[in-house]
């Protein structure tokens, strides 16, 4: 990309594109160290380094993975894993199928003073260093993680927690082209609240606007980047009842007025949405026709590809193989969805997946 400051900008051009490659999305498996525990709690099985390895192996190993995913999001400790018999880097099963590496480079949330318990993502200092150890060692994009709250009463997201988070996360998009990681946007506005689906909207074409003034203010190449927001729903704990086709005109209409047609793909979180929800709601937002959509629609997801999957692994050796086959069978509705289809006696899972105040 001739006149872009990047000395990767061809590069991080070409990274973007194949994740969003027709049919594809990106897994989430960058759960911290505590974060995972919770999940393993949920089925009994110990937080410790073997059983966490074990768990991403039995990931990284499914047959034909690749078919619908096309890069998977780590955390540091991964990274730095061997596989358990201890022969090569975990993320080698992964390159060996031509899945690109990425790796969460925030360094969790603190809070703002003086505001109604909202927060700053941590973790710019020696950022660009850590950034180019990872691009050493294989990865070759970057995630953020920024979180907003609706709280209308309060006057949330303030302008104090939107300027914040929309300048640093255009400092870590910056530092990450610098260093030849594609940087996932991600502003979360979180699903928490019982806020209207308009208020939802308000809430992120506001945040959304700043978020992309900044990443011109900083100079990023956004050809070379992905967002990753939430859907536009109503809040977890409104009444409001909407359908698949409102979340998706919601969402599209939001983004459409926000996001620049030079960036090459939105790939949503899940963020509590249940395995079905976020299949069907990805599927009716790639349907809609009366919107301009010049992105690709994909999906980054870290509950709604994984849930089914842990709770068929058990932590059991024996169940390995069932446990990819539930990771499989999400990694194949998402990979449908993406496309805006939906594919025929899917058997995913209605259960919530919603944490309330949900840290990464
Ligand atoms: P969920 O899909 O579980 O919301 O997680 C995706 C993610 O990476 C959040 O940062």
């Amino acid at each position: 990309m001739p006149g872009h400051w990047s000395p990767y900008a061809d590069e991080l051009v070409e990274t973007a594109r194949k994740l969003v490659a027709p049919g594809k999305g990106i897994l989430a498996a960058d759960e911290s160290t505590g974060t995972i525990g919770k999940r393993f709690a949920s089925i009994k099985v110990e937080n410790n380094e073997a059983n966490r390895v074990a768990y991403r192996e039995l990931l990284f190993s499914a047959a034909g993975m690749e078919e619908h995913i096309s890069g998977v999001i780590t955390f540091e400790e991964t990274l730095l894993s061997k596989t358990s018999d201890g022969s090569r880097p975990l993320v080698d099963l992964l390159r060996d199928k031509g899945v690109v590496v990425g790796i969460k480079t925030d360094k969790g949330v603190t809070p703002i003073p003086g505001t109604h318990g909202e927060t700053a993502t941590q973790g710019l200092d020696g950022l660009l260093e850590r950034s180019q150890k990872y691009y050493e060692l294989g990865a070759r994009f970057a995630k953020w993680r920024a979180v907003l709250k609706i709280d209308v009463a309060n006057g949330c997201p303030s302008q104090a927690a939107v300027q914040e988070n929309a300048h640093t996360l255009a400092r870590y998009g910056a530092i990450s082209q610098m260093a030849g990681l594609v940087p996932i946007i991600e502003p979360e506005v979180l699903m928490d609240g019982a806020h209207t689906i308009e208020e939802a909207a308000a809430a992120q074409e506001r945040v959304l606007a700043a978020v992309y003034k900044a990443i011109q203010d900083q100079d990023l190449l956004l050809e070379g980047t992905l967002l990753k927001p939430a859907m536009t729903t109503p809040g977890a704990e409104s009444t409001q009842k909407v359908s698949a086709a409102d979340i998706a005109y919601y969402t599209v209409r939001t983004l459409s007025r926000t996001v620049p047609p030079a960036v090459p793909g939105i790939v949503f979180l899940s963020g509590g949405q249940s395995e079905s929800e976020a299949s069907r709601n990805l599927a009716a937002i790639n349907q809609v026709d009366k919107l301009p959509k010049p992105w690709a629609l994909s999906f980054s997801y870290g509950r709604a590809l994984q849930q089914s999957c842990l709770k068929a692994w058990q932590g059991k050796k024996e169940n390995v193989q069932p446990g990819q086959a539930a990771y499989l069978a999400r990694c194949r509705a998402n990979g449908a969805a993406r496309m805006g289809k939906m594919v025929e006696g899917d058997s995913a899972s209605n259960e919530t997946l919603y944490v309330k105040d949900y840290k990464y």
